[in-house]
């Protein structure tokens, strides 16, 4: 699928839960932090599927390759990305007020590059997420900036690739104001299909079963979503289908 305002496709694969922490409010959010995965020919969706599976303790909300980008970690909740552990912090950047962007790497005579359309893709998931989140270029910054770690590696090495990313994260954004506010109303609607679940506190994706009856009353006003999505529990989901299939809405 893609996101209406991002010209690239778009994957979301829920990761593993130990790989990051509780809620944020969306306005913590100050920093963009570029990362690599320091992988030899890695794919997006590949390294979602990865952290699906695998309690790793360390995660990013996105991953980038050359034709396509996919999210981990949503963006309300902390990802374990760029405080890494035995370094020294070199600003006040933390997994709390960022969001981690991982590009996928290759290696070309044994050292790591980022592919060409690797970083023009991932130009393009920054610029939708400054625009998003209100976050200016001064705050777009590598995991080295954080810390000192060697990472996005090629873009500490050489420092001119660094340059010319955030030069071009800098040329104008076609998005315009109605556009931008467009595609904030799509995502509102879109939280129809989610609920937290009041057991574990997940919000999750409300199955395809539960799907047609959640519409149906949130088109009629019963149910309404709030921006952490529909406050009921997967029980009560079930009697709502129920008393739907029972003919009780129409
Ligand atoms: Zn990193």
């Amino acid at each position: 699928m893609y996101i209406d305002g991002l010209d690239l496709p778009y994957y979301n694969i829920p990761s593993n839960p130990a790989n990051y922490g509780g809620y944020r409010a969306l306005s913590f959010i100050e920093y963009i932090v570029i990362h690599f995965t320091g992988n030899n020919g890695d794919t997006d969706t590949g390294n979602g599927s990865y952290f699906g599976r695998t309690a790793v303790g360390v995660g990013s909300h996105l991953f980038i390759d050359n034709d396509s980008c996919t999210q981990s970690i949503p963006f309300d909740r902390i990802a374990f990305h760029c405080e890494t552990k035995g370094m020294k912090f070199k600003c006040d950047c933390r997994n709390v007020n960022s969001i981690g962007v991982e590009m996928c790497s290759t290696k070309i005579n044994g050292q790591y590059v980022i592919p060409k359309e690797t970083m023009l893709n991932t130009i393009k998931v920054v610029k939708y997420l400054m625009q998003r989140f209100n976050i200016p270029a001064e705050r777009v910054i590598r995991h080295y900036d954080v810390c000192g770690k060697l990472c996005p590696e090629p873009w500490v090495r050489v420092a001119s690739e660094w340059q010319e990313f955030k030069k071009l994260i800098q040329e104008e954004n076609e998005m315009t104001e109605a556009q931008v506010r467009e595609i904030a109303k799509k995502e509102a609607n879109d939280m129809v299909y989610k609920y937290r679940d009041k057991v574990y506190n997940e919000i999750s994706e409300v199955p395809e079963w539960g799907k047609a009856t959640v519409q149906k009353l949130y088109d009629k006003g019963i149910l309404k979503g709030t921006d952490k999505g529909l406050e009921i529990s997967e029980t009560l989901l079930r009697v709502l289908v129920i008393n739907d299939r029972a003919g009780i809405y129409n």
